[in-house]
């Protein structure tokens, strides 16, 4: 039951050209998991406060403050940056954790780990460089340089706002561009906060800036306006397939990562309890609210009971509840309607033959917070054209298939619109190679599952995406080549042939 009333709720406020901003009065509410009931306002933007966030985020990019800095300044800022998100982290945490309903030990881990990326991007900062060409032109010089692209719309969803937004924020400003984030409807409040930090770093004022509220008011006028001249967008596809769309339009580059259906495929010679482990890590962490999901559990018929068997007997042991405890590994879904998406899956599997061999609904609201529970819940019998094997759920719920043979499970596996990341658990090094090359995945895990790293790309093949965050090739979707001629012979050209 979410209560009317507004008066003990805390506001947060946009930042534009280094200005609190809080959108002429307007506001809505956001909401903690846990319990359903509101507990913040968040400013209510529209397409006027989206004009003056990219007018603030142009007038920086063409400022001296910003444009001539020398990159190893931009560097360092990104640096001090890292500092200061390592001693406001456990603030932050306690925002993301009320407003989000992510577990604290997941989410202090991505505090933890956020600096290093602001880090990595800032040492980068000073390493973009062009070349100076071996021109085969008689009489001329040619180099290139590479330079940063302008205002750049970071759109971030609502599953981890934070991290999600530093893939984006620290490769763009390392870059040079400057920024202006929209995060999702959900969960503004720990991205508000966050962006506060930027001008306590140094940034100069307009560098970052965030407009906040709903796509049509908001994240629509942003992808269209004519000052944007780069998208990174993360979130669904529907969403991801508008934003490509509009950008289409005015021919602005995007990067998407967008939603997936990963396989995570278990064969008869693993390492079965490392295997089950990974399947539940895949599965019910971050409750299965995260784009690299393994949602779809393959697993070799001659051992797929007894790995059915084992991972219910450890999944029924999760400890659902207060996503503020440190011992609790199921914390809540985020919105209200995703439960309700949730359960509509599951209905709709078992409409379709498969059978629930464990959870499937809502649990005993009495020893939880009041807030939006499901329960990790385990589908078998299903196939591989099934609804449920095909969309993305976004919660914990998986779907086991059996497979026969290597073949088999690697035409399964690839059977599928989405291509964000697969695991495979084999102790056969053979065919961990065979399986790694041939699935059609952005990143594949071996003997492994849900590792991410600054250092390391990550993206989508297929409808999971385009382009790729992280490591080293990430700068390079924020920044454009220039080609530089000089004539050094000070004669004048034949104006009709070209040199
Ligand atoms: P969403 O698409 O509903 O919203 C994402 C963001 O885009 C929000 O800020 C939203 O306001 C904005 N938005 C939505 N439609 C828009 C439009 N037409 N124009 C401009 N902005 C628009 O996604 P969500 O429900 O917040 O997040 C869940 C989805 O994100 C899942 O599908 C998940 O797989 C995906 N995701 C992908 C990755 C990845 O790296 N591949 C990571 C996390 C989440």
């Amino acid at each position: 039951m979410v209560s009317e009333s507004t008066a003990d709720l805390i506001r947060f406020e946009n930042t534009i050209g280094g200005q609190p901003a809080g959108a002429a009065g307007s506001w809505f509410t956001t909401v903690d998991p846990n319990t359903g009931q509101p507990w913040a306002q968040i400013p209510k933007c529209g397409p006027n406060d989206v004009n003056a966030a990219v007018e603030a985020a142009r007038n920086a990019f063409y400022d001296p403050a910003w444009r001539d800095i020398t990159a190893t300044a931009r560097g360092q800022l990104l640096n001090r940056l890292a500092d200061i998100i390592a001693e406001e982290a456990e603030r932050l945490i306690a925002l993301e954790v009320r407003d989000n309903g992510k577990l604290i030990q997941e989410v202090r881990g991505q505090l933890n780990y956020i600096p290093q990326w602001f880090r990595y991007f800032g040492g980068l900062a000073d390493k973009i460089q062009g070349d100076v060409l071996p021109i085969d032109k008689p009489g001329m010089h040619a180099h290139t340089c590479r330079e940063p692209l302008g205002v750049v719309a970071c759109i971030t969803p609502w599953n981890s706002p934070l991290m999600l937004l530093t893939w984006k924020l620290a490769p763009a400003l390392a870059a040079g561009n400057t920024c202006v984030v929209k995060p999702s409807e959900h969960t503004s409040a720990s991205t508000l906060a966050f962006l506060a930090l930027f001008e306590k770093a140094g940034f100069p004022p307009g560098v970052v800036n965030s407009v906040t509220g709903f796509p049509a008011e908001v994240g629509e006028p942003l992808v269209r306006h004519p000052d944007v001249r780069k998208v990174a967008f993360t979130g669904g596809d529907a969403g991801g397939l508008s934003v490509y769309r509009s950008a289409a339009e005015g021919l602005k580059p995007v990067t998407l990562e967008l939603g997936g259906k990963s396989p995570n495929i278990i064969f008869e010679d693993a390492n079965l309890e490392n295997a089950v482990n990974g399947a539940i890590s895949g599965i019910f962490a971050a409750t299965g609210q995260t784009c690299i999901a393994g949602s779809r559990l393959l697993v070799q018929r001659s051992v797929h009971d007894q790995v059915v068997e084992r991972l219910v007997e450890l999944a029924k042991t999760a400890i659902m509840g207060d996503p503020k405890r440190a011992d609790t590994q199921v914390g809540p879904v985020t919105t209200q309607p995703q439960l309700q998406r949730i359960l509509d899956y599951i209905q709709i599997a078992r409409d379709e033959g498969a059978q629930c061999v464990l959870g499937g609904g809502v649990p005993d609201a009495s020893t939880l917070g009041g807030g939006w529970f499901v329960e990790p819940t385990v589908l078998t019998g299903v196939n591989n054209q099934m609804r449920i094997a095909r969309e993305e759920v976004f919660g914990p719920v998986l779907a086991v298939i059996p497979f026969d043979d290597e073949a088999e499970a690697l035409s399964i596996a690839n059977d599928s619109p989405y291509g964000l990341a697969a695991g495979v658990w084999t102790s056969d090094i053979g065919r961990s190679l065979r399986m790694s090359n041939r699935l059609e995945a952005g990143t594949v895990w071996i003997n492994c599952y849900r590792a991410a790293s600054f250092l390391a790309p990550f993206g989508g093949y297929k409808s999971s995406g385009i382009g790729r965050e992280n490591g080293q090739e990430a700068i390079d979707a924020y920044l454009q080549t220039k080609t530089v001629w000089i004539d050094t012979t000070g004669k004048v050209a034949n104006p009709f042939v070209m040199r």
